[in-house]
């Protein structure tokens, strides 16, 4: 088997903040597959470069149909929006290979990585994440809600910052509330709550809120929220937007 299958992640959305590795895999390949939304943001490719634009949410059905292009001797690249390896097409990819035809773990599978949401976005505000930190996508399509509390609860406990994934959508509108209210039991009411939609693009829209009072409407599947820990602190500045950033050492409170 001479097919290739690269799973690439575009980063955030400014084609600048695409990998040059990346860019390189999307030229050379012969087959793209992903959401047409991701493939829309893929430079035009070599002549007689096919793309599989896909509105298949079955993640594992995407990965089996690429890898059966790679088998056929094509080179592949799936794509996928921030990292591939987060919440995202990567870990459908290697389900279908350890469930799948044994030839496919012959074949050549390689993993792009880009800039996920998270760091676009902490980014965005200054340096959120410069403690411990964790990610928990809200998605319950693929999680009941009971898995989601306890984790929020232990992050909570363990006294992270809390990146939130997948907050809100149409279908499920009231979970990002929930999820907050859930979070106001074990954290205090002025950690700082960000949101930061179409980060790592000119659109990028930030929102700096308290737990205590927070408000999630206008809250959408574009918006990587982000929750402090005791150690996220807040520069205001005359003007401006303030400065996020989470202290390195607890030894710096005392
Ligand atoms: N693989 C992607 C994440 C896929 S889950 C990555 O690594 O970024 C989709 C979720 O990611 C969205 O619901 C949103 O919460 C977040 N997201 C993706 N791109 C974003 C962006 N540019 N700004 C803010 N959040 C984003």
């Amino acid at each position: 088997m001479t097919g290739r299958l690269i799973v690439v992640g575009l980063g955030p959305g400014d084609a600048n903040l695409t990998t040059p590795a990346v860019s390189k895999a999307l030229a050379e390949a012969t087959d793209l597959i992903g959401y047409i939304t991701y493939l829309d943001r893929a430079p035009a490719g070599p002549p007689g470069q096919r793309r599989h634009a896909t509105d298949n949410r079955v993640e594992l059905d995407r990965a089996r149909h690429a890898l059966s292009l790679a088998a056929e001797g094509k080179d592949v690249v799936v794509v996928s929006g921030g990292d591939p390896g987060v919440f995202a097409m990567a870990a459908a990819v290697f389900e279908a290979v350890e469930t799948g035809d044994v030839a496919w773990r012959a074949l050549d599978i390689r993993i792009e990585p880009g800039v996920t949401a998270m760091l676009a976005a902490a980014a965005e505000v200054g340096a959120p994440l410069g403690g411990d930190f964790c990610a928990i996508s809200l998605s319950d399509n693929l999680k009941s809600w009971a898995t989601i509390e306890r984790r929020l609860k232990a992050a909570a406990e363990g006294d992270f910052v809390i990146a939130l994934y997948n907050p809100a959508s149409r279908a499920r509108p009231d979970q990002l509330g929930k999820a907050l209210e859930h979070l106001r039991s074990f954290k205090a009411a002025d950690t700082p709550v960000i949101f930061v939609r179409a980060a790592g693009t000119s659109d990028a829209k930030i929102r700096i809120q308290e737990l205590g009072t927070v408000d999630v409407t206008s809250v959408d599947m574009r918006t990587l929220v982000l929750i402090g820990s005791s150690l996220t602190r807040k520069i205001e500045r005359p003007g401006a937007s303030p400065w996020i950033y989470t202290l390195r050492s607890e030894r710096e409170l005392s």
